[in-house]
């Protein structure tokens, strides 16, 4: 028995990879799902909290998950999902925010900021950048997602929910 030539820190670069199942722009670890590695002689314990709870991926996302720490040579990884904590908007990065932009999907407010209202982030156009939009559906192609039209320039476009 030799010990694995990995630390954790070899698994999060790999998770790093791992692109979210629904956006391809932004990985699992960019959208904050990734909580937990642990690496316990040959076995790695993953733990992930799913995006939105009616998000359809959660299997595609722990195979993915097991694959990419397989291919580090873990002989054996368990992944677990929990909802508790919740998985919250916040946990986007910085830097996946912005890719969410570009690739045309509004990036959620951060949660909880200034006063809390029915719409209390600010959405705007990712294509124009115009705050004249109006939201003509409550679910997007997701559940994880709204459909927005901008006023502006007449796009549609979707924006996440702030959760
Ligand atoms: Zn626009």
């Amino acid at each position: 028995m030799t010990a694995l030539q990995i630390s954790p820190e070899h698994i999060w670069e790999a998770l790093a990879g791992v692109p979210d199942p629904e956006i391809p722009v932004v990985s699992i670890t960019d959208m904050g799902m990734v909580r937990d590695v642990q690496l316990d002689g040959k076995k790695a314990t993953v733990t992930f909290t799913p995006t939105f709870s009616g998000c359809p991926a959660l299997r595609v996302i722990a195979q993915s998950i097991e694959d990419a720490v397989k291919g580090l040579g873990v002989p054996e990884v368990e992944v677990r999902s929990t909802l508790t904590p919740p998985w919250t908007t916040d946990w986007i990065n910085a830097d996946a925010r912005e890719r969410l932009r570009q690739y045309g999907i509004a990036p959620p407010a951060p949660a909880g900021e200034g006063l809390i209202t029915l719409e209390a982030e600010p959405t705007r156009c990712p294509r124009c950048g115009s705050l004249n939009v109006s939201m003509t559906a409550s679910f997007g192609s997701t559940l994880c997602k709204r459909l927005y039209v901008c006023g502006n320039c007449k796009e549609p476009f979707e924006g996440f929910k702030s959760v």
